[in-house]
C-alpha cells in the first residue's frame, strides 16, 4: 500500500498521557494520579455547563444546529463582532486544519517560532508545505520579518501566549509584525491562553477586534483551557467575513456535537467561572515560581496556565518526566521540542502539593 508522500515526514502528535495509562502501567489508583500535562482547567467545568449537558441529553438523536447560531451569537456579543466573522471548530485545532487546507499546497511554506504549538507543523506538512522557523522561541519582530522577506510564507503563526514555553508577545509587537507583512500572507494569532495573559498584564491582552481590520489575519480562541471544556472540543476563529467565507468551505457539516455546542454556549455565559479559575491559577503559580527560585531552577515567566522549568546540563528532562510518571505525576517533557525542560500545568492546591513532594524526591 502506498500512502500519500507527505506522510513520510509527519510524526504523529504526541498527546498528553491519560490517567488511565498510568493506572494500567504502574498500578497506581486513579485518585492518586495527578495529571498536569495537558493544560486543562484543574477545577473542572462550570456547574452551568454540566447542567446544560444534562438538559440537552434528550436531543442526542437529532443533528445539531449546523448554523451554530446560538454559540456564534454568544461569541459575537462577547467580542463585539458579527456572526459572519466567526467559524466554530472541534477545538481551535480544527480551525487550524481548515486554514492550512484553505491556503497551502506543496509549493507553499509556513513560518513559526523555533518552539511552538506542534500542530501548526503537522497541518502544514499534511498539505505538503515547507516549514520555516525563527531562531528563538520568543516571537521577535526582527526574526519574523527577516524570515518572512526571505521565504514569503503563505502562513505565519503567532502563538501568544506561546505553548509550550509560556511567554507572551505584546499586542504592540504582534501589530508591528502584522503591519510589516503584505496581504498575501495569512497570519494566525493563536490566543488559546489569552485569558491568562490578559488577566496578568494588559499590554499582552489581545482581542479579535484588534485584528478584524486586517483581511489576512485570523484570531483563534478555545474553550479547552480557561473555560474548562477540553473534553468537549470547541474552539473558534474570528476574522474578516471574506476569510471566514473561504475557510468555511473546508468545514464538514455538524462538526460540533449538540452537547458540545450546549456546553460552549453555557460556558460563554458564565464568565464568573473563568474569573474564579484565573484567581486560583494566579495564587498557585506563585508557588511554582518560589519553588524554582528556592531550588535554583530556571523557569520561563508564564502568561499561561502552565509553567516551564528549564534544566541545566546536569539534569535530564526525560529522566525526570519518567520518574514522575512512575509516581503517578504526569507532566510534559519538552525533549521532543528540543528543550531540556518540562512543562507543568498549574493544578489545584492539592495537586501542586503532590507535584512538589514527588518532584523534590525525584531531583534529590
Ligand atoms: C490547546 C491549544 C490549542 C487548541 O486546543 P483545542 O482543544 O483544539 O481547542 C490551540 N493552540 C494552542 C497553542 C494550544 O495550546
Amino acid at each position: 500500500m502506498k500512502y500519500n508522500k507527505v506522510l513520510e515526514n509527519i510524526k504523529t502528535y504526541e498527546a498528553g498521557k491519560p490517567i488511565e495509562l498510568v493506572v494500567r502501567e504502574f498500578g497506581i489508583a486513579a485518585e492518586d494520579v495527578v495529571k498536569l500535562a495537558s493544560n486543562e482547567n484543574p477545577i473542572g467545568t462550570s456547574p452551568a455547563v454540566k447542567q446544560a449537558i444534562i438538559d440537552n441529553a434528550g436531543k442526542a438523536h437529532l443533528y445539531p444546529d449546523d448554523s451554530m447560531f446560538e454559540l456564534k451569537d454568544a461569541l459575537a456579543k462577547k467580542y463585539k463582532v458579527n456572526e459572519n466573522n466567526i467559524i466554530i471548530g472541534a477545538g481551535s485545532d480544527q480551525v487550524l486544519e481548515f486554514i492550512a487546507r484553505a491556503v497551502l499546497d506543496e509549493t507553499s511554506s509556513v513560518l513559526m517560532s523555533a518552539v511552538t504549538f506542534a500542530m501548526y507543523e503537522i497541518y502544514a506538512k499534511q498539505m505538503g508545505a515547507k516549514i520555516y522557523r525563527t531562531a528563538s522561541y520568543e516571537h521577535r519582530y526582527d526574526e519574523f520579518i527577516e524570515a518572512y522577506r526571505m521565504h514569503k510564507p503563505k502562513i505565519i503563526y503567532l502563538c501568544t501566549p506561546n505553548n509550550p514555553t509560556g511567554d507572551a508577545t505584546s499586542k504592540e509587537e504582534v501589530l508591528k509584525i502584522i503591519h510589516a507583512v503584505d496581504k498575501d500572507t495569512l497570519i494566525v494569532v493563536d490566543g488559546a491562553y489569552m485569558e491568562y495573559a490578559a488577566a496578568k498584564e494588559s499590554k499582552y491582552a489581545m482581542e479579535p477586534n484588534d485584528i478584524l481590520a486586517y483581511p489576512n489575519v485570523i484570531y483563534l480562541g478555545t474553550f479547552s483551557k480557561a473555560y474548562g471544556l477540553g473534553g468537549m472540543r470547541v474552539g473558534y476563529g474570528i476574522a474578516d467575513a471574506e476569510m471566514i467565507n473561504q475557510i468555511y468551505k473546508m468545514r464538514p457539516p455538524f462538526n460540533i456535537s449538540s452537547l458540545s455546542l450546549a456546553a460552549a454556549i453555557a460556558a460563554c455565559k458564565d464568565e464568573s467561572f473563568v474569573v474564579e479559575s484565573i484567581a486560583l491559577h494566579q495564587e498557585q503559580i506563585k508557588r511554582y515560581e518560589t519553588f524554582a527560585k528556592d531550588q535554583g531552577f530556571e523557569y520561563i515567566e508564564s502568561y499561561t496556565n502552565f509553567i516551564t522549568y528549564v534544566f541545566s546540563e546536569q539534569r535530564d528532562s526525560t529522566k525526570i518526566a519518567d520518574a514522575l510518571l512512575k509516581r503517578g505525576v504526569i507532566i510534559r517533557n519538552l525533549a521532543s521540542y528540543g528543550m531540556n525542560a518540562i512543562r507543568i500545568t498549574i493544578g489545584t492546591q492539592r495537586q501542586n502539593d503532590i507535584f512538589f513532594k514527588h518532584f523534590l524526591e525525584v531531583i534529590a
